[in-house]
């Protein structure tokens, strides 16, 4: 079967592979429609170290095409979102409290580029169908329900760590569609003011109908002293860290107020170190959390989010800017989300 990935770090293309076979408890899937990633760009790149033939891409719908012996609840035919993150639930790094996406380790329960194939193929698989896979309900779209696998699972899950409370104040870092999520969840949690971070007019134009007060240019000086004059010199609540690189991360402990929480969901590059100066931490003492955190996976929490979406909190497909048609235009949407175009915000390639 054909799909597209990387050859090696900053060569991407077509890949020949071996259909995937599917375990007892497993399933093969023949996505319908699929969308390119920041972190796919980020991994394209070598930003979580070498990797060889690798077939890319984590977010997928699709129809599901082969079960396994074990299989009981999903059925062959049925139309499924697939969470980009596929916890093993018989590891016993699940059983760990808050540790679903560490299955076997570290980010273990990311199965799609970590230790397999990935989406954008003419078939992938996915392990552990039943516990992992939702079937899209009536009154969700295919494209809607395509945002919850990895934008609105990251993005809420940003507003979930900090746990945002009534009339929180909180600066949202990065307006990408994990930003927008973000933003999204904090206002559906119950936030006052959100500040959102990021210049590109399109992303402002939708982080506003997600819930955005107000918008601060990283491009016009440091972040921290735009938030600092803003906020009366006393900083957020909570700050959700969702575009930026280590630098991003300094200022977001330095501004949060003491007993705030800051929550990152972004993915910093494996050659960034991340620190700040004691004092901006109150030598230790300020009660600053700081956590950071992995999209949740898993059918149980796609099928919250899916009806999110079906009982009318939320639409997504706000976030959809560019719509592909065609296998083959999957290496020209890689490209554009490899690029930015200024109007980028999640483009969507339907496969069939
Ligand atoms: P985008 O690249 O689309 O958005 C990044 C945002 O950050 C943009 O709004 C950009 O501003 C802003 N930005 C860029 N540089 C800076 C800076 N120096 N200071 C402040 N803001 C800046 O990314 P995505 O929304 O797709 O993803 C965000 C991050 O989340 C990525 O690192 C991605 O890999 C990661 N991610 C993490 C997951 C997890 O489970 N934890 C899952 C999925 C993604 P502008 O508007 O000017 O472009
Ligand atoms: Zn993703």
């Amino acid at each position: 079967m054909r799909g597209f990935g990387m050859h090696a770090i900053n060569d991407v293309g077509w890949i020949e592979k071996e259909r995937p076979s599917c375990g007892p408890l497993d399933a093969i899937i023949r996505p319908t429609i699929v969308a390119p990633c920041s972190s796919d760009t980020h991994m394209s790149h070598g930003g979580s170290g070498p990797k060889t033939d690798l077939i890319l891409g984590h977010e997928a719908v699709g129809i599901v095409d082969e079960v396994g012996e074990s299989v009981h609840k999903i059925k062959v035919g049925d139309y499924v979102a697939v969470p980009c993150v596929t916890p093993d639930w018989t590891e016993l790094g699940v059983q760990n409290f808050h540790s679903f996406s560490h299955d076997t380790g570290m980010f273990g329960s990311f199965k799609f580029l970590g230790v397999k194939d990935g989406v954008m193929a003419e078939y992938f698989h996915v392990n552990m169908a039943d516990a992992n896979l939702s079937i899209i309900p009536e009154g969700v779209s295919p494209e809607a329900a395509l945002m919850t696998v990895d934008m609105m699972s990251t993005g809420f899950h940003g507003a979930e760590l900090c746990e945002i409370k009534a009339g929180d104040t909180v600066v949202v870092i990065g307006i990408g569609p994990v930003g927008l999520m973000a933003i999204a969840g904090a206002a559906l949690f119950g936030a006052g003011r959100i500040i959102a971070v990021g210049t590109r007019p399109k992303a402002m134009e939708v982080a506003t109908a997600f819930g955005a007060s107000e918008f601060i240019s990283y491009k016009e000086g440091p972040v921290l002293d735009q938030v600092m004059a803003r906020t009366g010199g006393k900083g957020p609540h909570k700050v959700i860290i969702a575009g930026g690189d280590a630098n991003t991360f300094t200022e977001a402990v330095t501004m949060a107020r003491p007993g705030g929480i800051i929550s990152n969901i972004n993915y910093f590059d494996v050659r960034d170190t991340l620190g700040f100066p004691a004092l901006n931490w109150g030598l230790g003492m300020a009660d600053k959390d700081i956590r950071g955190s992995f999209c949740p996976g898993g059918a149980e929490r796609i099928n919250r989010l899916l009806d999110m979406i079906k009982y009318g909190r939320i639409d997504p497909t706000l976030m959809i800017s560019h719509k592909f048609e065609g296998f083959d235009k999957l290496p020209e949407a890689f490209d554009l989300m490899d690029k930015k175009a200024p109007d980028l915000i999640k483009p969507v390639v339907y496969l069939t």
